[in-house]
C-alpha cells in the first residue's frame, strides 16, 4: 500500500460557530417496491440555477418509483450530461447560515463544503476552470463547492458483499474508511480535481494540487488509500 497526496476533506466546524444549510429543491427519497424506502447523502448540484427549478422540484417526502422516475427526468434536463442523481439528490443553491467565526474552507459535513469567495477562485483557477460553485442564496461571500462523480473506490473499501438492488440501484455494501482508490483511476485525465466516488457520496476527495490551497484555508484532511495493480 503507498499513500499518496489525494486527500479527503473532513469537518472543520470550529468549537462555537452556529450553521444551519437547507435546499429547497432536489429529487425526494424513494420507496422501491423491492427494497423499500432510502434516500442518498451526498449528492448535490448547487449551480443549477433557482430559476430554472419548477415547483416539481421542490422537496417532498419520499414517493413511490414512478413518481421518483418522472422527476428524475425533469432533473437530468438540468445537470451536467451523465451526472449521478440518486434519491434527496439536492438542486440549486443553498441557504446558509453561520454565526461565530468560521475558516474559509467550511466542511460542515464531510459531504458538503462551503468555501469563501478568495479560495474558491483560487481554486478556479488552479484546476483551470474545473472546480465550479455557485454563491449561497443568504451569505454573498459563501460558495457551495459543485462536486461531480469520480472514480470508483477499491472493492477492498466495501464492508459487507451485499447485492444491489436491481430495481432501483441502491447500494447496501457500506464503506470501510479511509476509501481506497485504484493509483490508475486517480491519474486518468476523466478525474475531477474535486469528486465523490460513484460508490461512497459522503466524502469528497481533492487532487494533490488543490490541497495547499485548502489547507490554507483551514480544511482538515483524512487519507485516501491509492492501490498500485496487485495490491489488496
Ligand atoms: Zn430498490
Amino acid at each position: 500500500m503507498t499513500h499518496s497526496h489525494w486527500q479527503a476533506l473532513q469537518s472543520n466546524v470550529p468549537r462555537g460557530l452556529e450553521f444551519s444549510y437547507d435546499h429547497e429543491h432536489g429529487l425526494p427519497g424513494l420507496v422501491c417496491p423491492s427494497c423499500g424506502p432510502w434516500a442518498s447523502t451526498g449528492w448535490g448540484y448547487p449551480t443549477v440555477p433557482l430559476s430554472e427549478l419548477g415547483a416539481e422540484l421542490r422537496w417532498t417526502p419520499p414517493v413511490p418509483l414512478a413518481e421518483y422516475l418522472a422527476r428524475r427526468r425533469l432533473a437530468e434536463e438540468l445537470v451536467p450530461k451523465g451526472a449521478v442523481l440518486q434519491p434527496a439528490t439536492t438542486l440549486g443553491p443553498a441557504k446558509l447560515t453561520l454565526e461565530g467565526s468560521a475558516p474559509e474552507v467550511l466542511v460542515l459535513r464531510s459531504w458538503i463544503a462551503f468555501f469563501r469567495k478568495g479560495p474558491f477562485e483560487r481554486l478556479h483557477v488552479a484546476s483551470g476552470g474545473r472546480v465550479k460553485a455557485a454563491p449561497t442564496r443568504t451569505l454573498a461571500e459563501w460558495y457551495e463547492v459543485e462536486v461531480p462523480a469520480g472514480p470508483h473506490i477499491h472493492p477492498s473499501s466495501f464492508a459487507r458483499p451485499e447485492k444491489v438492488c436491481e430495481v432501483c440501484g441502491r447500494d447496501p455494501r457500506g464503506l470501510k474508511f479511509p476509501l481506497a482508490f485504484n493509483a490508475a483511476s486517480l491519474l486518468e485525465d476523466s478525474t475531477p480535481p474535486i469528486f465523490r466516488s460513484v460508490d461512497a457520496p459522503t466524502r469528497i476527495v481533492v487532487s494533490p494540487e488543490l490541497v495547499p490551497i485548502l489547507r490554507e484555508g483551514g480544511a482538515v484532511f483524512e487519507d485516501v488509500k491509492v492501490l498500485g495493480a496487485g495490491e489488496a
